[in-house]
């Protein structure tokens, strides 16, 4: 299986390696014609408007939403997540809107700009996973048909997934924790 990893900045890194000790082949996506043969795409976290704008620089936009109305996989964290929701409130950027989400960035705010907590998620077994929040989005609202996979104890939601995609405010890539990512392989591969 090939997984594709968003590589116009952020931690896309960190994916790949992550995805490499999972088994699968990784690759870094910068052109559109990197998207063909790929079974799954990750977007990693970083400055959504940087990505954003990058992507509408590469043409990258259109491909990927074409490619997941296809079928492809997509997995975003953090600010990959904030560009495949439908809707972003406060500083909205252009997104693919895959995802029946509404999300704010940066939701936190200054006073807990970065913080660690473990997270019950139920589909990835009992043991709490590592959740790392680093100036992190969370979902305001979802739409029928969003599966929330995770909340913080607030109730805040904070990972979900809809048919092919998933997303988390948190970056599962800096943990040793490969749960998430294997969760998506199995998305993936069409389980
Ligand atoms: N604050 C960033 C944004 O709004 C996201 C941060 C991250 O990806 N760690 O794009």
């Amino acid at each position: 299986m090939k997984i594709g990893v968003l590589a116009l900045q952020g931690a896309f890194a960190e994916h790949i390696s992550v995805l490499k000790q999972l088994g699968v082949t990784a690759v870094a996506v910068r052109l559109p014609q990197e998207l063909d043969g790929l079974s799954g795409l990750v977007i990693p976290g970083g400055e959504s408007t940087t990505i954003s704008r990058l992507m509408l620089d590469y043409n990258l936009m259109e491909a990927i939403a074409r490619r997941a109305e296809d079928g492809l996989a997509v997995f975003g964290t953090c600010a990959g997540m904030i560009v495949m929701a439908r809707e972003i409130s406060g500083n909205s950027v252009p997104s693919l809107r895959l995802m029946a989400i509404r999300v704010r960035r940066n939701a936190f705010g200054r006073q807990v700009d970065s913080f660690e907590t473990p997270l019950e998620i139920p589909v990835l077994g009992e043991r709490p996973f590592p959740g790392v929040f680093i100036r992190a989005p969370f979902i305001e609202e979802c739409a029928d048909g969003v599966e929330v996979l995770a909340r913080l104890d607030n109730g805040t939601v904070v990972a979900a997934r809809q048919g092919k995609f998933l997303a988390t405010a948190f970056h599962p890539e800096l943990t040793d924790d490969l749960r998430l990512h294997r969760y998506f392989l199995d998305i993936a591969s069409g389980e």
